[in-house]
């Protein structure tokens, strides 16, 4: 957090003179700019409390960016971003586009108003297994009972340890994790990171089983529906693939792969009546294996959240800007026109670099 505050403040320097900032953001015009968001809520600090921050965004700060991106960008729809690259003179605004990822039913109620009244194109990544459902992604199940976990008497890793142990898995480094506030997120990260969707699933049984549920954070949660999805797509919101069941690619086998893009492809185009063009690869991540699969699977355009791109397939390994609630704040803790001038040219990039791309 430190470091954003400092960036901000050098940003803010630098950003500081509108031919200054005209140019910097003329010099991206051969690289239109993705930003990607996840949920939407009303109160932030609220649901901050028992949610993954980097998650949300509150509906008034999604307002202040899209009016931001608004007056400096042409803003447009994904079918459109590579088109227009290349043609874009010295005289053509930048171009941006805005994604969503997950499906949250949020997403619905409170950013597609917002997005129809300001007239703007976006683009929605469903898991398709959930769209209709009650049901919430594993990740966001694990990191809500990992919490109700932390705040019993018995320490978390011990906890997790022998749940762990009892289902014949392994996650490296979990005797480490303190049942400090900060762990639950790095504790989250590190099960992601390492276990494959059906152990996850094992896992997440297994805790909820033995620490309950919150019911109300998980109807928070709730994915939205066909319907939805049909009418946002008619009013310009293109809707594009992010699996079957948000599986992280990078982990499965090449069958389990295959048949979460092709089949999340396969849902989408059935139920929606309209070609599917654009992948979101889940958690960003992504390798040599799963971007053929993806080509393979039919898509044209695929998204991750990393500058590491795959040279042999720019189109299948775009890179995108994830922003939440806090990822233009300056240094008064308000929304800072300079540090979101700073998301845009991608002064922060470095710090967001995919965990493939930190081993290398
Ligand atoms: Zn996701
Ligand atoms: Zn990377």
């Amino acid at each position: 957090m430190r470091h954003v505050v400092k960036s901000g403040l050098a940003c803010g320097l630098r950003w500081s003179g509108t031919s200054l900032l005209r140019r910097r953001l003329n010099g991206r015009s051969g690289t239109p700019w993705i930003v990607g968001y996840h949920r939407v809520v009303e109160d932030y600090a609220r649901s901050a409390r028992r949610s993954i921050p980097a998650m949300l965004v509150s509906r008034a700060m999604l307002r202040r960016h899209l009016d931001w991106i608004g007056r400096r960008f042409d803003v447009v729809p994904l079918d459109e971003i590579v088109t227009r690259r290349g043609r874009g003179g010295r005289f053509r605004r930048p171009s941006a586009a805005i994604t969503f990822d997950d499906g949250f039913r949020d997403v619905y109620e409170l950013a597609f108003p917002l997005l129809k009244a300001k007239g703007m194109p976006a683009a929605i990544f469903v898991v398709t297994s959930l769209v209709g459902t009650s049901g919430v992604p594993l990740f966001e199940r694990l990191y809500l009972a990992l919490l109700r976990a932390r705040n019993t008497s018995q320490s978390l890793s011990t906890r997790l340890g022998s749940i762990v142990s009892a289902l014949g898995l392994e996650v490296e480094g979990l005797a480490d994790a303190a049942p400090a506030a900060g762990d639950t997120l790095r504790l989250t990260r590190r099960i992601l990171e390492t276990l494959r969707r059906d152990d996850l699933a094992l896992l997440v049984e297994a805790l909820e089983k033995e620490v309950g549920v919150d019911e109300e954070a998980l109807r928070e949660r709730r994915p939205l529906d066909w319907d939805m999805l049909k009418e946002m797509r008619r009013s310009g919101v293109t809707i594009g693939s992010h699996t079957r069941r948000h599986v992280v690619l990078t982990l499965e086998s090449e069958k389990r792969v295959q048949e979460e893009t092709v089949g999340s492809r396969r849902d989408l185009e059935e139920r929606l009546g309209a070609a599917v063009h654009h992948f979101a690869y889940p958690n960003g991540w992504f390798d040599d294996a799963t971007v053929a699969a993806v080509q393979a699977a039919g898509y044209s355009f695929a998204y991750t959240s990393c500058r590491h791109r795959d040279p042999a397939h720019p189109h299948l390994t775009l890179p995108r800007t994830l922003l939440w609630e806090k990822s233009s704040l300056g240094m008064f803790g308000t929304f800072s026109p300079a540090v979101m001038g700073c998301q845009a040219d991608g002064t922060f990039d470095r710090s967001g670099l995919c965990p493939l791309h930190r081993r290398n």
